[in-house]
Parts: structure tokens; C-alpha cells; sequence
């Protein structure tokens, strides 16, 4: 299934908004579930709270005075207790119902604001007394509803004192409260979460569209620079900004887009290069054809002198053919690394022995201090052309005294293989871009050994291919010092 691509900005402002959703949902589920339930609970403490400290101040009233009609206002002081606006206090007996003569140790003290309480909620003073006499510690607390007005529900605190002087029956305390405050509050709570809901939303639909635009503008930014980059504008600069992620991003971009530039003018060198090394040599090639054709012809001397400069051309077009093929077959792996276990000593005084007729007509000198039996895994043709032509640069650009020393050695399990020359060294710019194709620090170097231009680069393609450590380290008018490092194979250095 083909998966289809979405915005960015639209996507993270999607998943935004569905997670300020998802959390008002949780809101307003943990609201109704449980704000309700938290508000009578805390009701309930409070009555139990301010009725066991009236059940306090009620008895020491009675012990102080036997008539306890003075006039201690216990509702304002239930509702001192634990600051309950909404609360009433009823002291009453079993058999005291709001009808007859009221106890003198009865509450309210005043009978017209006793007997409205029993009118109103006579029912439910009746039904609490009875609860706390069934309750097994003698007191009661819950909601209940009058049997004679259904709409009318009270959460009510019971509690029975017996026992204390001066009481001739045991009395109820009864405190009440109306549960329709509740609803009230409910109300108030609901109404303001849906302000604030709203204010949430549009406040969550306004930053997530600034944030989703903020994240995704660079990335547009970034694609249409790169869209004008693929169109062959070199001169775009992929722009940093204040996340760190965007700025490596665009970091690789600059680098890529260097890096592609480079390559493209590298092509272009390499183009003119190949052409131009194909060329001398086929102008050659005709012009002395011609010459044996025009001139030479019946000059045996002339034309064998004529004849040997075609050869030795047409030797050197197939140096380059050859070179060129090398390469790409070492850098396209079509000729796969055929890993031996080598001993890399006698590889190296083999490519040593290649150059002795060399250096034996041109005056050259390879001082070279080999450490006998090194073993390395690696793919012996391959290792000795990178010797070979890393030997053969170094008699290339070395000094006047046409000398070149080869060191081997085995350090700490590994085997070094060091040239050095005492030419002119490598400019410290140029260190890097001597490996690559076609590159010559110096055009008009005269070089003993022929050299492709991609001596390096096969150099560099084979030891990547085997993961080798190599580099060069170069010092200007002193000479280089080219290395490579080969991991020892079984048995080190002596076997
Ligand atoms: P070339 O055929 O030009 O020698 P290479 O790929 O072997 O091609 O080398 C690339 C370039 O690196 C050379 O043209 C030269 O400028 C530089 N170079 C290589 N070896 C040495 C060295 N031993 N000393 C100084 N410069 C070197």
C-alpha cells in the first residue's frame, strides 16, 4: 500500500490540538466523576467535625448550668467550626417532635425558629433520630430525603449524648445542610471548565499553528534551496536557525553542496585530463607515422628512431587505458579483494627489486630497512601495486639526492609500511586532494617513473577496500612520508 505523504505543519498542529482534547476529556471526565464525591466527602467531614466539637460545648454547657437555656448561639458557632455558611443545629429529644412544649435543654432556644426548623424539616429530624438509634456508635451522617417533600434532600450528622447531668432523656444533636449548594457549586464549576476549555483550545489552536509553522518553515526553506541546488545553482546557503537539529541538517546541505561542487570541477578536470593525455600521444603516434611515411621512410635509422616513438607512445596509451580500468574496477569492487594471509616482507623487497634496473641507469637509491616475515590478510596484487606506486612517487618527486627510503616495521601488532622522500613535500591544502583522480599538485613535475595522475586514487580505492589506515605526512622543502598500516595476521612479526 502506498503510504501517503502528509504535511508537517498540518500533522503536528493535528496532534497538538487531539492532545489538548484528549486532555480536556480527561478533565471533564475526572470532574464529573469526582468532584461530586470529593464535595460530599469534604461536607461530611466538616459536619463531623463541627458536631463532635458542638457535642463538646453542649455537655460543658450542661455541667456549668443545669437550665441550659442561656442563650449560647450553637449554628453560628457549628458554623464557626469549620466556616460552613449553610448549616443549622437542632438539639432534641426521642420524644420531642416540634410539637408540645419543648424540652428547656432543646435548640434553638427560641420556639418560633425551632418549630419553622420542624416544619420544614421535621420529616428528616425524625428520620435522622431514628438512623442514630439503629447506628452501632451512635451517630449517623449521610443524605437524606423527606418522605413528604421528595425534592428535599439534606446531608444531615446525627449523634446521641447520653449520659451527661441534667439530662433527663438522651438528647440528638442534629446538624443539617443543604445538599442543593452542591448542585450550586457543580453548576459554577462546570460552567467556568467550559470557559476555560474554550480559552484552551483557541489557545492550543493558536500556538500549535506558530509552533507546527516554526518547525516546518525551515524544512521548506530548506527544500526549495535545495530544489534551486539540483537546478545547478551552486551559489544557495542552506540557513541555520535556533534548533540544533535543523542546523546540522543544513550543515550536511552546505557540506553536500561543496562537496558536489567540487566533484563537478574535479569531473570537469578529469574530462579535460583524460582527453588531453589521449591526445598527446595519438598527435604524436600520427605525426611520426607521417614522418616515417613522408621523411624516414627509407632512412633505417631515422625510422627505427621514429618507429620507437610510436611504440613508446602507444605504450603509454595503454599505461593510461590501463589505469583508467584499474580504477574503476577497484572503486566499482567488480574485481573482488581475493584476502590471503601474505607475508608482506617479501612483497615488498619484490617491488623493491622491480625498480633495481631503474635505479641502476638513472643514478636512484632505495635505502630500505625491511623487518623479515610480517604477515598480513589482504590481497597480494593489490598490496603490491599500492607499494609500487606509492615507491614509485616517492623516486618521482624526490630531491637532489635521488634517494628514497623504505621502512617496515611491526608496532604494538601492526605493520608499518613507510616511504619516504626528500622532495619538496606537499602543500598543506593540497594533502587531501592528491588522492583524487587526475590530481597533480605540479604540472610541469618532470617524473623518471610515468605517471597516469591516478597512481593515488588506485592507491587510496584499494586500501579503503581493505579498511587499512594509510595517510601521508608532509613537510615542505623537506619531503613526504607516506604510510600505511596493515593489522599482523596470526603469529606476528617472526614465525
Ligand atoms: P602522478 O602520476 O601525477 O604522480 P599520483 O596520483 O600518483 O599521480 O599523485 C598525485 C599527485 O600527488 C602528484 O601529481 C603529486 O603532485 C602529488 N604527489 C604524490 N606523491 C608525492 C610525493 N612523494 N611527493 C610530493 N608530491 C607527491
Amino acid at each position: 500500500m502506498k503510504l501517503k505523504a502528509r504535511r508537517l505543519r498540518y500533522t503536528i498542529w493535528l496532534y497538538f490540538i487531539l492532545f489538548a482534547l484528549g486532555l480536556m476529556c480527561i478533565v471533564w471526565v475526572l470532574q464529573v466523576v469526582f468532584t461530586e464525591n470529593n464535595l460530599v466527602k469534604s461536607i461530611e467531614s466538616s459536619m463531623i467535625t463541627a458536631g463532635e466539637s458542638l457535642e463538646t460545648r453542649y455537655l460543658n454547657a450542661i455541667e456549668d448550668s443545669v437550665d441550659i437555656s442561656i442563650n449560647d448561639d450553637f449554628t453560628s458557632y457549628a458554623k464557626s467550626v469549620k466556616e460552613m455558611d449553610n448549616v443549622f443545629v437542632v438539639f432534641t429529644t426521642q420524644s420531642y417532635n416540634g410539637i408540645g412544649e419543648m424540652p428547656s435543654y432543646c435548640y434553638p432556644y427560641d420556639k418560633t425558629v425551632s418549630d419553622k426548623y420542624y416544619d420544614e424539616y421535621g420529616d428528616i429530624i425524625r428520620q435522622a433520630k431514628k438512623l442514630v438509634l439503629n447506628a452501632k456508635d451512635g451517630d449517623f451522617s449521610g443524605a437524606i430525603t423527606s418522605n413528604e417533600n421528595k425534592t428535599d434532600t439534606m446531608f444531615v450528622y446525627a449523634k446521641v449524648v447520653d449520659g451527661a447531668e441534667g439530662l433527663t432523656e438522651p438528647v440528638y444533636i442534629v446538624l443539617l445542610t443543604s445538599l442543593n449548594n452542591i448542585d450550586n457549586v457543580l453548576l459554577i464549576i462546570q460552567s467556568q471548565l467550559g470557559v476555560i476549555s474554550l480559552i484552551i483550545i483557541v489557545v492550543a489552536f493558536v500556538i500549535s499553528m506558530l509552533i507546527s509553522a516554526n518547525i516546518s518553515q525551515p524544512l521548506v526553506n530548506m527544500s526549495r534551496t535545495a530544489r534551486r541546488l539540483a537546478h545547478g545553482d551552486f551559489s544557495v546557503e542552506f540557513t541555520a536557525n535556533a534548533y540544533s537539529e535543523v542546523n546540522e541538517l543544513s550543515q550536511s546541505l552546505n557540506d553536500m553542496k561543496e562537496e558536489l561542487q567540487r566533484a563537478g570541477i574535479l569531473q570537469r578536470e578529469l574530462m579535460a585530463n583524460v582527453t588531453h593525455d589521449l591526445k598527446t600521444p595519438l598527435t604524436m603516434v600520427k605525426a611520426y607515422a607521417e614522418m616515417i611515411k613522408d621523411i624516414s621512410g627509407d632512412n633505417k635509422e631515422k625510422r627505427d628512431k621514429h618507429a620507437q616513438v610510436i611504440i613508446d607512445e602507444a605504450d603509454r596509451l595503454t599505461m593510461l587505458v590501463n589505469d583508467i580500468l584499474n580504477l574503476s574496477k577497484v572503486q566499482s569492487s567488480v574485481d573482488a579483494l581475493e584476502l590471503k594471509r601474505v607475508n608482506i616482507s617479501q612483497l615488498l623487497n619484490k617491488v623493491i627489486d622491480r625498480f633495481t634496473s631503474f635505479l641502476e641507469s638513472n643514478g636512484y637509491f632505495i635505502k630500505s630497512e625491511i623487518t623479515e616475515n610480517a604477515y598480513a590478510l589482504c590481497d597480494p596484487q593489490k598490496i603490491e601495486q599500492v607499494f609500487y606506486n606509492l615507491i614509485g612517487n616517492a623516486i618521482n618527486y624526490t630531491g637532489e639526492n635521488k634517494t628514497v627510503e623504505v621502512y617496515l616495521s611491526v608496532v604494538d601488532r601492526k605493520i608499518l609500511f613507510e616511504v619516504v622522500d626528500s622532495g619538496k613535500g606537499i602543500d598543506k591544502d593540497k594533502i587531501d586532494t592528491i588522492w583524487e583522480k587526475y590530481y597533480r599538485a605540479s604540472e610541469t613535475h618532470k617524473r623518471p617513473v610515468k605517471g597516469t595522475g591516478l597512481g593515488l586514487s588506485i592507491v587510496k580505492a584499494i586500501l579503503d577496500g581493505h579498511g587499512f589506515k594509510y595517510g601521508v605526512i608532509s613537510k615542505p622543502n623537506k619531503g613526504s612520508n607516506f604510510f600505511v598500516e596493515l593489522p599482523v595476521e596470526n603469529g606476528g612479526a617472526h614465525e
